[in-house]
């Protein structure tokens, strides 16, 4: 089954080209600038020496999808002899509020819920509903699926998604922990009971995406039990601009001090906090890296902050799932950023997590870095969402078939 998996924001759009018979990856590519002068597609097949662009107006999500598609049959840069050998178009799409708790094939139904759930998520919902009406409106007998951000995370407890707050606030507007990242922190805990050679459903497990945004999530027999982000993606962990957990009545005291709309401290916290907001350099940590080591105390300062909140989780969620079997790491800072594995995994021997310093110095690849002394296994498994997407996209598409038989 040949998939095309869809990542559509407002301006820009990600996407690949997998086949699922043995999960080749085949092309991939970013549309950048639609609704905008310079809307530009840069496409790359895999195998071939060179990236392929196009500057070209695409004033809609339609013209984005369109060039998309004669790109991947074009004759010299295509993966596809035509339209008719792709079997199924898998979509991101970020809320699902508590529709769903799995991904689910698109029908009308379902673009009504996404389009309800774009109150919940303002940026995200609407920007992945034009991509998928732009892919119906041009592939209209392809059959597409809705994998979500939030699905992973509906199974988390009742104790662990209220919030304190007027129970009115739950019932009449949605206001819960959802949590975000889910098809990644989905994917790592796959492929560590691989790694493990265990079964999922007999594993506790931490899995730390630690990117620009940034989640932790504690998964107890194959379910989360808990996960760092919240009502939005703000929540949490310190991250690259946003603030993560902070008082808040911080926002009130902030927006009077500073004379500010609720829109600007909202914009504040969500763009110009985080480890760019203490360390005044940068939201890029090899950027705070350079600068710590010249000395840079912000910078210094804006690291350990962002380790000491990984390891208050990591401490929480071992004491929510009465233990661990194993911490994963992975996402751009989780993948490549040995000096933060090792700050944030130092002195927890008492845990039984004991980082091994030499296997530590391994960047984007699976790895093994804990010692053959610790108990609890540490992993870095680089994410890959757009393959987890169409797996999921293969397995609904194949349901479907096997229903209308
Ligand atoms: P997102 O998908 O949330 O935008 P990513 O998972 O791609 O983010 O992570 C991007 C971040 O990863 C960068 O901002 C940077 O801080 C970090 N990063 C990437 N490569 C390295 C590296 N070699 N060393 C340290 N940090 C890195």
């Amino acid at each position: 089954m040949k998939v095309l998996v869809i990542n559509c924001g407002s301006s820009s759009l990600k996407y690949q080209v997998l086949d699922m018979e043995g999960e080749q990856l085949l092309a991939k590519g970013l549309v950048e600038r639609i609704g905008m002068d310079g809307s530009v597609i840069t496409h790359t097949k895999v195998g071939a020496d060179e990236k392929w662009k196009n500057v070209t107006p695409m004033p809609t999500h339609k013209e984005a999808i369109a060039q998309v598609l004669g790109a991947i049959v074009d004759p010299e840069h295509g993966v596809l002899k035509s339209m008719d050998e792709l079997d199924a178009v898998g979509h991101r799409v970020v809320h699902a509020g508590e529709h769903y708790s799995h991904s689910v094939v698109i029908d009308d139904a379902v673009l009504k819920v996404l389009d309800e759930c774009s109150a919940l998520a303002p940026l995200h919902n609407p920007p992945n509903i034009l991509g998928i009406r732009a892919c119906q409106e041009l592939m209209p007998n392809t059959p597409m699926v809705a994998v979500f951000d939030t699905a992973f995370h509906q199974t988390m407890p009742a104790e662990s998604y209220i919030y304190a707050l007027p129970y009115d606030y739950y019932t009449k507007y949605g206001v819960r922990r959802y949590g975000f990242h889910g098809t990644s922190h989905k994917y790592v805990a796959h492929r560590a009971a691989e790694m493990l050679g265990l079964p999922e459903s007999q594993l506790k497990l931490i899995t730390c995406h630690l990117g620009n945004g940034a989640s932790i999530t504690a998964i107890k027999n194959g379910k989360v039990v808990d996960t760092s982000m919240g009502f939005t993606p703000l929540e949490g962990l310190v991250m690259g601009t946003r603030c993560g957990d902070i008082d808040p009545s911080i926002m009130t005291y902030v927006a009077e001090k500073e004379g500010l709309s609720n829109e600007e401290v909202n914009d504040v916290m969500n763009k110009q906090s985080g480890v760019l907001g203490i360390s005044g350099i940068s939201s890029d940590f090899r950027d705070l890296e350079a600068a710590a080591e010249d000395g840079n105390e912000r910078a210094q300062l804006a690291m350990k902050v962002f380790a000491h909140k990984v390891r208050a989780f990591i401490g929480s969620y071992i004491a929510e799932m009465n233990g661990v079997d194993a911490i994963i790491f992975t996402a751009g800072v989780g993948e490549n950023d040995m000096g933060m594995r090792d700050i944030i995994c130092d002195n927890l021997d008492n845990l039984g997590i004991h980082l091994d310093l030499i296997r530590n110095r391994t960047r984007g690849k699976e790895a093994v870095i804990s010692a053959d002394d610790s108990k609890v296994k540490i992993l870095l498994i680089p994410t890959n969402e757009e393959l987890m997407i169409a797996r999921d996209t293969v397995w609904k598409v194949n349901e479907l078939k096997n229903s209308q038989h």
